[in-house]
């Protein structure tokens, strides 16, 4: 199956073709004909899948053929967040780079004016976030009564957010006839009730089990005392040559300690979350896009969406409380057939999140102590918090309860279990000297 076996213009295909791909992924094969049909679709696909260009495709070809004058927005995707936002748009120009037809971002965190400007210069494709979106019909900045397509992106996160109120607003300003497309991760019964009052007579696309992890993602469980974790974990980046890993923490606050240690341990960090303003958190992800920050330490709302080309590490630093958050962390490498490693440092105390995880994938997630960390004991502080056991460890009377992790390098010649290896095909860092973060 070709892309131009789907039906798509000849524009449309000279996108695709720059960008590397040659044939369409499963959501795409089945989507991209049932939108140029005109039919409304509820997709069950996660990120990772190609899901992106599964709408964005068809929705491009069929605003170059739909005959409606004026510039008023005629197609609209709502996201949960602003870096999928960002990114959707930019897809949304990348594919669209042959036709004329102009797409504008909206969402919170930056000021209303320059959207304002290019609202008044017409646009035909929003893609936005419902809060700051519904911000501009408020002042009058925008007409959504001429969409024709509407795209609801990672549905089930955004009803995770809360944001069903703000759908339900922004659905009622939208003209009754137009196109719906519903994509989301996992069903709840919260999303079959959305896509029952949305969807005519939808066309339901699978393409991954529901609630499954990507196939191509090793998954790999390492048993550690919560206050050595940050030690194993520099130890990991090291002697693993991994140059480029998402690691997940719990909180905003863990997020940006975490990233202060890894500095101070030589590893070039930078935090995302949600207290960042958004000139940060863009610094921050352009940084580790570009190499110059080998590891980005991300709340789970922040990392949400995030599109990096075949990343090739996600470590949980800390398991999250809702086990379908796991499948979302880790469905950020091995994406589009990409190999990659998904590692798990998890602590006495999270053995139960880790049981529920495994519940949910259906299987075991394979644990592997590593010597010199694993066989570490706890110290008094083990179940304390993190900020606690800092603050121990400061204290000169916690130091003894503090014993230093054995870190094994390469040459130690221990016969230890290896930390994962680099995935095949993968350059080494070299050593290349990084700039430090920014943010
Ligand atoms: P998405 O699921 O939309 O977030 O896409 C995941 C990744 O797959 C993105 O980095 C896309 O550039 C890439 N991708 C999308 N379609 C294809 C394709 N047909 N072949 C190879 N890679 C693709």
């Amino acid at each position: 199956m070709s892309f131009a076996e789907l039906g798509l213009s000849a524009e449309l295909l000279r996108a695709v073709d720059a960008q590397g791909y040659t044939q369409p992924t499963p959501i795409q094969a089945q989507a991209i004909p049932a939108v140029l049909s005109g039919r409304d679709v509820l997709a069950g696909a996660q990120t990772g899948t190609g899901k992106t260009a599964a709408f964005t495709l068809p929705m491009l070809q069929h605003l170059t053929q739909s005959k409606t004058p004026g510039r008023l927005p005629r197609a609209l995707v709502l996201t949960p967040t602003r870096e999928l936002a960002a990114q959707v748009g930019e897809s949304v120009r990348t594919y669209g780079q042959h036709l004329p037809l102009r797409a504008l971002q909206i969402f919170g965190g930056v000021g209303m004016g320059q959207q304002t400007t290019q609202l008044r210069r017409g646009v035909d494709i929003l893609v936005a976030t419902p809060g700051r979106l519904l911000d501009h019909v408020g002042q009058g900045n925008l007409d959504l009564s001429k969409i024709e397509l509407l795209v609801l992106d990672e549905a089930d996160r955004m009803l995770d957010m809360g944001f069903i109120h703000d759908i339900r607003r922004v659905l009622r300003l939208l003209p009754g006839e137009r196109q719906n497309l519903l994509f989301s991760a996992t069903y709840s019964r919260e999303i079959e009730q959305l896509a029952t009052g949305l969807l005519r007579n939808p066309q339901r696309i699978e393409v991954a089990r529901r609630n499954t992890a990507a196939e191509t993602v090793s998954q790999l469980a390492y048993p550690i005392a919560r206050e050595h974790k940050r030690a194993l974990l520099s130890h990991l980046i090291r002697t693993g040559g991994w140059d480029q890993v998402l690691v997940f923490t719990r909180t905003k606050h863990g997020a940006n300690r975490l990233a202060q240690q890894l500095e101070r341990d030589g590893i070039t960090a930078a935090a995302i979350h949600g207290n960042k303003s958004q000139g940060a958190r863009t610094r921050a992800l352009a940084d580790f896009k570009s190499g110059a920050v080998r590891t980005l330490v991300a709340t789970d709302i922040a990392a949400r969406g995030l599109d990096i080309d075949r990343l090739p590490y996600v470590v949980n630093f800390e398991l999250p409380n809702v086990a379908e958050d796991y499948v979302h962390r880790i469905g950020r490498t091995g994406r589009a057939g990409a190999e990659g490693a998904a590692v798990s440092l998890v602590s006495p105390d999270e053995r139960g999140l880790l049981a529920g995880i495994e519940r949910l994938l259906g299987r075991r997630v394979q644990s592997q102590p590593i010597v010199g960390f694993s066989d570490l004991p706890a110290t008094a502080a083990g179940e304390a918090s993190e900020a606690e056991h800092d603050r121990r460890r400061q204290a000169p009377a916690g130091r003894k309860h503090h014993p230093r992790p054995r870190v094994e390098g390469r040459d130690s010649g221990r016969g230890d279990a290896k930390p994962h290896a680099r995935p095949r095909g993968r350059k080494a860092s070299g050593g290349r000297s990084r700039p430090r973060a920014t943010v």
